[in-house]
């Protein structure tokens, strides 16, 4: 069994930012030379997420509008009063939608549906820089 371990760090302008980040986690596999395997893409911090998705302008419209109807960015929320912070609303999207996700090597490529991407979420309430640790394990 062999691990291969990369990182990923980009910029997100936060508030929900979706970024595609397939082609950087695909780069990673390859170089990890692995035919068959899995990949687990993480994202280290408690207000971002990983998830997949079909990025595209509409769909993200759409979850950035949903996310705000069931976890709106004003509210009576505990974190912020406790410790005088304003992005409760990060915390939580984050917790719901988990810091990573795993996802089947094959070939030597990420076995992803054709309009599947792997998108980082950032929820903070202002930009912020972010590591993604994606590691295979062969
Ligand atoms: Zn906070």
């Amino acid at each position: 069994m062999g691990v291969h371990t990369g990182e990923l760090k980009l910029s997100t302008r936060g508030d929900a930012d979706m970024v595609d980040i397939t082609d950087g986690v695909q780069r990673i596999v390859g170089s990890a030379g692995a035919d068959g395997g899995m990949a687990t893409v993480f994202v280290r911090g408690s207000t971002a997420a990983i998830t997949t998705m079909e990025h595209e302008p509409g769909n993200v419209a759409d979850l950035q509008e949903v996310l705000d109807r069931v976890i709106p960015t004003r509210g009576e929320y505990e974190h912020n009063r406790l410790n005088h912070d304003t992005n409760s609303h990060a915390h939580q999207r984050a917790s719901i939608i988990g810091p990573s996700e795993a996802i089947p090597v094959a070939g030597g490529r990420l076995a992803l549906g054709t309009w599947q991407q792997i998108v980082l979420i950032d929820f903070d309430d202002r930009p912020r820089d972010r590591t993604v640790t994606v590691q295979v394990i062969s």
